[in-house]
């Protein structure tokens, strides 16, 4: 059976659109986590210039999932360790962008949100990326949607 986002949209195509806007929403806010393999702790301890035990001890929290990346407070509620919003007026960046693992990677392509268009559209009231932008296809979406199980 077909899935809901391999169904033409209003412009005849299918797959989704998604352009991140640099809000921040999803970096911020409420207590959460961000799961980290080792894979990201190499990368992201390598980017930090320290080595594993420190990057653990400083960026990271233990959550009941495993593993997350530590959270620092900010006026929007609690920001991920790695969001910058001094870098660019207005806007809230990744200061780990290129090393950023792979829950980030793939938002907003999680089974969670493309469980249904109701779920999605539930996920779209705090990402104004979503259908906006980039549309990407429904192989690319299964793809990412297939690499964390959030
Ligand atoms: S909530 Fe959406 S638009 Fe805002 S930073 Fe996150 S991915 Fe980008």
């Amino acid at each position: 059976m077909p899935e809901w986002f391999e169904s033409p949209d209003d412009s005849g195509r299918d797959g989704l659109r998604f352009s991140c806007t640099m809000c921040g929403n999803c970096c911020s806010g409420p207590e959460g986590y961000v799961l980290l393999a080792e894979a990201d702790i190499t990368a992201l301890a390598a980017r930090a210039r320290v080595g594993r035990e420190e990057f653990v001890a400083k960026y990271t929290k233990e959550t009941l999932r495993g593993l997350s990346l530590a959270e620092k407070q900010s006026d929007a509620g609690l920001d991920c360790v790695f969001l910058d919003r001094e870098k660019v007026p207005g806007r809230a960046v990744c200061g780990a962008y290129e090393d950023r693992p792979a829950q980030c990677r793939t938002w907003p392509f999680w089974k969670s949100n493309l469980s249904s268009r109701f779920a999605w559209e539930r996920a779209k009231r705090t990402c104004p990326g979503m259908d906006q932008g980039q549309r990407h296809s429904v192989q690319q979406i299964r793809i990412c949607r297939d690499q964390v199980d959030i």
